[in-house]
């Protein structure tokens, strides 16, 4: 099995039918890029960029974020590198910057609202993330976006950014493209106005799930509500891929969802362009996507959403389809 893998490491990923999409990797430091290469990644759909904020008692600066970025997007050689800027807050502390305690820390002033509200911060993130974009393709993305007006705010500063970097005659990419994580169903359900202002979105399932099941993405107890395949879950990814489409725009996946054997001939039949995932799981995914049948697995995809629960479509995907191949 493994060698009918390790054979797909430099090949695109097609299915039966000739439907392409892109395989990428989830990273949380430069170095991971390297790997991920090796395990067969097509891009890096999300780089995390907190590592470069934990673990340490002061902000990194701007030299040493565009070195950070700058070494993902040359090890990528010229392949996507989406860049996720800082996602602090909610579990995710640092020992510098002391922050209110919250009730509700994952409802509370974390990513995007932080750094709206730090522009000092921001800015550093932005300008090593202008600089570094000459190196290679870099997207830029922006997390836990809830509303047009943050993604707004976040856009205004990128282009003031840009305008510094231009009056002091610092090169950057002109027309680097920029999305924006999925992952709280307001968002979700305002796609349609999103995708105007856009060029992609990455579904962050990990936080979506939990903002939609109102069930903690790390409580035991609750964890029967943390369900990929709800219906209610399936149906929020179908309309947030239509709604891109309708734009022109293409739809990526982040969140553990889109590695999982089960998910991918849904998430292939909803019209997924972009799975992003752990680098080990990459070949196991390609070999999946490769025997599946783009056609197909949209009439599976439709048929599973009208079922009434999680472990029915789950089953439903393991007899009709995975153990058929
Ligand atoms: C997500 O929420 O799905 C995601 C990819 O982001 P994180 O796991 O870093 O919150
Ligand atoms: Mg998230």
């Amino acid at each position: 099995k493994k060698e009918t893998w390790n054979r797909l490491v430099h090949e695109s990923t097609v299915t039966k039918d000739g439907k392409r999409v892109e395989l990428a990797a989830n990273i949380g430091n430069p170095q991971e890029a390297a790997q991920a290469l090796a395990s067969g990644a097509e891009a890096v759909g999300l780089f995390r960029t907190e590592f470069l904020y934990m673990g340490r008692d002061q902000f990194p600066t701007e030299d040493e974020q565009f070195e950070a970025y700058k070494a993902a997007a040359q090890a990528m050689g010229g392949r996507p590198v989406v860049i996720r800027t800082l996602d602090i807050g909610g579990d995710k502390e640092l020992s510098y910057l002391s922050l209110p305690k919250e009730l509700n820390p994952f409802l509370g002033y974390r990513a995007i609202r932080l750094c709206l509200d730090r522009p000092e911060l921001f800015r550093t993130q932005l300008r090593a993330l202008l600089r570094a974009s000459v190196y290679g393709n870099i997207k830029i993305m922006y997390p836990m976006i809830a509303t047009l007006g943050e993604l707004r705010r976040a856009n205004r500063m990128l282009e003031e950014a840009k305008e510094e970097l231009q009056r002091n005659q610092i090169p950057f990419q002109t027309d680097l493209k920029v999305g924006i994580m999925i992952e709280v169903p307001a968002a979700a359900m305002i796609a349609d106005q999103l995708a105007k202002e856009v060029d992609f979105f990455s579904i962050g399932t990990n936080d979506l799930i939990q903002y939609m099941m109102a069930a903690d993405r790390m409580n035991e107890q609750v964890s029967y509500l943390y369900d990929p395949y709800h219906p209610a879950v399936l149906r929020m990814i179908r309309q947030v891929i239509q709604a891109a489409h309708q734009e022109g725009k293409w739809v990526g996946m982040c969140g553990e969802m889109a590695g999982e054997e089960a998910a991918i001939p849904i998430l292939l039949g909803l019209g997924l362009d972009e799975f992003s995932m752990s680098a080990v799981s990459i070949l196991r995914s390609r070999h999946l996507l490769k025997q599946l049948d783009h056609s197909e697995m949209r009439a599976v995809a439709e048929h599973v959403l009208s079922m009434e629960n999680g472990e029915e479509i789950r089953a439903y995907i393991k007899e009709q389809v995975l153990s058929k191949l």
